[in-house]
């Protein structure tokens, strides 16, 4: 039997607000252990919670960001469950009126475009952490995460392949960073998901029962762990078995998802609006003032490249992934050739990035030097292939391009008389190659044009010395 997959996607982004939700305690990720913690946010009784205005600016700026409806009006609900590091008993959350209704996410996978409808995506705050590792005996309770605003982006059920799941996730993560909203760091938590993730055979309408994967903490990994689910589903039922609801907890170093518990149903939580806050009313006056805020998207702005500066839709894909990334594309292309600039950036530039592990805010080659390297590739003063010796030269030292050409002598050679004199040495020394070129062994055109090239230290004009060789040899 054939089956297909169906993926729903829990996406948490923890909010950029510089205090919590409910109280003025620090957000700063890697304090000492409860250093960032007050009466409200460790749940001592009698306390009263107050919201932070700007996580409703956030949350509605996301909204508006995902084609979402904001609703007028929101509330928060009480989720009633017991862990050590939720010491309320409860979380605030939304239940029957979140904040965000409906909307969709597009993105590209194999050069398709995919659209992924939203739920809902409501707001939050998150839990504490316990801590076991490299403690004898006990576990330890860390409540500076407690009450750190987190959004929860909803999915539909429209995704299909472990693929389009790491692509949604990476488009989710590229608008919030767009918007400035959250800084999307997987690895320190700032966005987590949950794969809800079933099988069914090929023309079933109804779904098949689900698994709730947690624990992954890059895009490979959201991919990894769909994958291997969706084979130990596929086994399951092929053995004749049945996938049961539940959580199950991905591990990274196995490559294999563990069963942690049995999947709750709303009920069990026992949700009910929360008596200590007012409704949130979002007025179109302020809806109108979040919008104004928002900066060109990344699809509007990659659809602009691709108008503007005339590079392929790929390209513009990948230089919009970032808005400092887009930024310094457009300081690049002003002063030089788009197609060029886009080259170098997303190849060499990009590749220097990865080794160093950088970002585009610390490449240390500005827009402004890199240009100038390729006005020189453009009037012809360098050839390309020089040019990647003059990058490694100016990409970190600060040096503009054309100090080091003159330094190092590497202006290209056009003068005809010139690239003669090389060529008429290079016949000179190669008598029997040239009577077998002209015997019709037209091969050998590429050695000439390879050792003319040599003999000149890289410089001569390539297309020139094509040219002026078929001339001579002929
Ligand atoms: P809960 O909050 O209990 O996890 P929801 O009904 O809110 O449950 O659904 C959570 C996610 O699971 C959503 O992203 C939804 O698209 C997805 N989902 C629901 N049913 C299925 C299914 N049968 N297979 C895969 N994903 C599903
Ligand atoms: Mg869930
Ligand atoms: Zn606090």
């Amino acid at each position: 039997m054939k089956f297909e997959t169906v993926i729903g996607l829990e996406v948490h982004a923890q909010l950029k607000t510089k205090s919590k939700i409910f109280c003025g305690c620090s957000t700063q990720f890697g304090s000492a252990p409860n250093s960032q913690t007050c009466q409200v946010c460790i749940g001592m009784p009698g306390v009263l919670p107050v919201l932070n205005r700007t996580a409703i600016e956030y949350i509605v700026k996301t909204g508006l960001a995902m084609n979402c409806r904001i609703s007028p009006y929101s509330r928060f609900a009480r989720k009633n469950y017991f862990y050590p590091d939720l010491p309320k008993g409860y979380q605030i959350s939304q239940y029957e009126l979140p904040v965000c209704e409906g909307g969709h996410v597009e993105f590209m996978v194999d050069g398709q475009l995919k659209k992924v409808g939203l739920t809902r995506i409501h707001l939050e705050e998150d839990a504490g952490k316990n801590l076991h590792e490299g403690i004898k005996d006990a576990s330890h309770v860390d409540l500076n995460r407690t009450g750190v605003p987190l959004m929860e982006i909803v999915s539909e059920p429209d995704i299909r392949t472990p693929e389009e799941a790491a692509e949604y996730m990476r488009k989710l993560r590229t608008i919030l960073r767009y918007i400035d909203v959250c800084d999307g760091n997987m690895e320190e938590g700032s966005l987590r998901c949950d794969a809800n993730v079933s099988i069914r055979p090929v023309g079933q309408k109804e779904f098949g029962t689900r698994a709730e994967l947690k624990n992954m903490n890059s895009f490979k990994n959201v991919a990894k762990a769909i994958e291997y689910e969706i084979r130990r589903q596929t086994q399951l039922i092929e053995d004749g078995g049945r996938v049961i609801q539940e959580t199950r907890l991905w591990d990274a170093n196995q490559g294999i998802t563990i069963s942690m518990r049995g999947k709750e149903e709303a009920h069990d939580y026992r949700y009910f609006p929360d008596p200590d806050l007012v409704p949130i009313e979002v007025s179109s006056s302020w809806l109108e003032e979040i919008r104004g805020t928002l900066p060109e998207l990344p699809d509007a702005k990659k659809d602009r490249f691709v108008s503007q500066y005339g590079i392929p839709e790929y390209d513009a894909m990948v230089l919009t992934e970032s808005r400092q990334m887009a930024d310094y594309y457009e300081r690049t292309a002003a002063l030089s050739q788009p197609k060029l600039a886009s080259n170098w950036i997303m190849g060499d530039v990009m590749r220097e990035l990865k080794n160093d592990g950088a970002e585009i805010e610390d490449c240390p080659l500005t827009p402004e030097n890199l240009s100038g390297m390729l006005k020189l590739i453009e009037d012809n003063t360098i050839s390309g292939k020089i040019a990647k010796t003059v990058f490694e030269e100016i990409y970190r030292s600060g040096k503009t391009a054309e100090d080091v050409v003159r330094e190092k002598g590497l202006v290209q050679i056009t003068d005809d008389g010139a690239i003669i004199k090389v060529i008429e040495e290079v016949m000179a020394a190669n008598p029997d190659k040239v009577a077998d070129y002209r015997s019709g062994k037209d091969k050998l055109f590429g050695f000439f044009v390879g050792q003319v090239m040599k003999a000149s230290g890289g410089k001569a004009n390539p297309a020139k010395v094509n040219d002026l060789l078929r001339e001579k040899l002929s």
